[in-house]
């Protein structure tokens, strides 16, 4: 028999089983066209609904082979158009509530992933519907050649929640684009000409290990994985890397050729790590000693996901730039670059620039995210969540084997787990009991639910992921 059964949940844990493996295909390369080897007869007579180890039995309400009627053969068909770059679960989802999402077959899921860090405020909040709606009939774009109110007020809310101390001690400015990526590609392009005024050979970008900063070529060249940056070498010239949390690295490495330093102060992709605090100001210390700029990107960490406004705000730093997206637009696309007024006095109009960046319909649903997320009383009850998410996972997963750390700050919570077990198997066990997480780097499970989540609902998510954990556990 030539095909191989995608029971991921069930078999990923057992990496080291060659005996098994043999009929699975691993879950990273589950695309579509992997389910053309998964004959529709055979598998729709699978019955899944109740899996069983020694000690637990999960009872599968969404299990992957009890999705709606027609999804696989529409999946199949979507695959001719789409390019295939995403290992995705067979299910489509197609409306959410809160911190819910449903998929076709009117399946309720609790949504842990939030759109990698996008859906903050959770789906169908009336506060962006109705900023949605407000700004449609008015105005969407009118381009940057033509000033619009919106982008402006936006930049107001956000420089002035900055505290007027440090390097934003003069203010700041901001710049709009529509991604991550492209708040790191402005940040680094702002850096370049920052030391361009300095010095020809000031040029020189840092970033660190285990960093994620964005797949165009400039941010891809700071984002030092081989598995992202090997079939798109060869990467820009002038990019150093440095250990994450070595304060001696980064002694030698920050010199005078540095006209950047890019940081996560939480790794995202790389594994939910925070950095040292000794660390983070060290930083600061050597930028201001060889007069580089200190950038940190706060696509992921950003507009509360800490439980702060800023992860930087943790460290008593300010830096020179910093990067916020995924939140900021509740799930429209935007991006900013915030540069405290030494950095924007070195940038010229012409110098940069955007087509849609600084949208009117973006910066008004940003504006309305950002004023909501940014209250005090707010920001505690994120605190507060993060750490009882934290001490609850702790609890629930006592004594297992699989599980090596609960690290993370606020509602970025990460689950290290032992290497017999893959993270995305533990995502897949969850997600066929209702719950979505996602993974990252280190052998990671990563927990990024909307910042609106209620205790009650991380005790749901507490108890799948720990029963699912076990589940894996009793099976090798
Ligand atoms: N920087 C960090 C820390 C991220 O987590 C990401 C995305 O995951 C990016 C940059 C890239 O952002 P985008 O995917 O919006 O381009």
């Amino acid at each position: 028999m030539n095909f191989k059964i995608k029971m991921s949940f069930l078999t990923q844990t057992l990496t080291k089983s060659s005996q098994i493996n043999k009929y699975l295909i691993p879950t990273s390369s589950r695309t579509i066209s992997s389910l053309n080897k998964f004959s529709l007869n055979k598998i729709q007579n699978l019955k899944l609904s109740t899996m069983s180890s020694k000690n637990v039995t999960i009872n599968a309400t969404h299990a992957d082979n009890e999705t709606a009627k027609g999804t696989i053969e529409k999946l199949n068909d979507d695959a001719k158009y789409l390019l295939p770059l995403y290992g995705r679960p067979n299910v489509i989802f197609n409306h959410g509530e809160g911190v819910y999402l449903y998929d076709t077959a009117e399946r309720k899921y609790l949504d842990f992933a939030s759109g990698i860090a996008v859906n903050s405020l959770g789906h169908n909040n009336p506060i962006i519907v109705n900023a949605i709606k407000e700004q449609i009939p008015k105005i969407i774009h009118v381009s940057n050649l033509y000033h619009n109110e919106n982008p402006a007020k936006l930049a107001k809310l956000i420089v002035e929640s900055l505290e007027k101390k440090g390097t934003f001690a003069d203010g700041a400015k901001v710049f709009f684009g529509n991604s991550g990526t492209e708040a790191n590609e402005a940040a680094i392009k702002f850096a370049r000409r920052y030391g361009k005024t300095i010095s020809e050979n000031k040029n020189v970008i840092l970033s660190f290990n285990h960093a994620f900063h964005g797949r165009s070529l400039g941010a891809l060249s700071a984002t030092p994985n081989p598995k992202y940056q090997k079939p798109f070498s060869p990467l820009l010239p002038g990019f150093e890397y440095s250990p994450y949390n070595d304060i001696e690295a980064a002694k030698k490495n920050i010199n005078e050729n540095v006209c950047g330093v890019i940081v996560e102060v939480v790794q995202g992709e790389g594994g939910l790590t925070p950095a040292n605090k000794e660390f983070i100001q060290y930083l600061r210390k050597r930028c201001d000693e060889v007069n580089a700029l200190l950038i940190v990107d706060e696509i992921q960490t950003g507009v509360g996901r800490t439980g702060k406004l800023f992860a930087h705000q943790y460290y008593d730093i300010t830096p020179d730039i910093f990067t916020l997206a995924k939140p900021l637009g509740g799930g429209i696309p935007i991006g900013a670059t915030i540069m405290t007024e030494k950095v924007a006095k070195t940038i010229k109009p012409g110098d940069h620039g955007t087509t849609f960046g600084g949208n009117s319909l973006a910066t008004h649903v940003g504006a309305a995210v950002f004023e909501t997320i940014n209250k005090p009383q707010f920001l505690a009850e994120i605190r507060e969540k993060g750490e009882y998410l934290k001490k609850s996972l702790v609890e629930a997963t006592k004594g297992s084997k699989l599980v090596k750390e609960v690290r993370g700050l606020g509602l970025m919570i990460g689950v290290g787990l032992d290497e017999k077990v893959t993270p995305a198997a533990v995502a897949d066990v969850c997600r066929q009991q209702g719950l979505l997480v996602i993974t990252c780097g280190m052998n990671t499970l990563r927990l990024l639910p909307p910042l609106i989540v209620t205790k009650e609902q991380i005790d749901v998510a507490v108890g799948i992921i720990a029963k699912s954990i076990k589940y894996l556990e009793d099976k090798l």
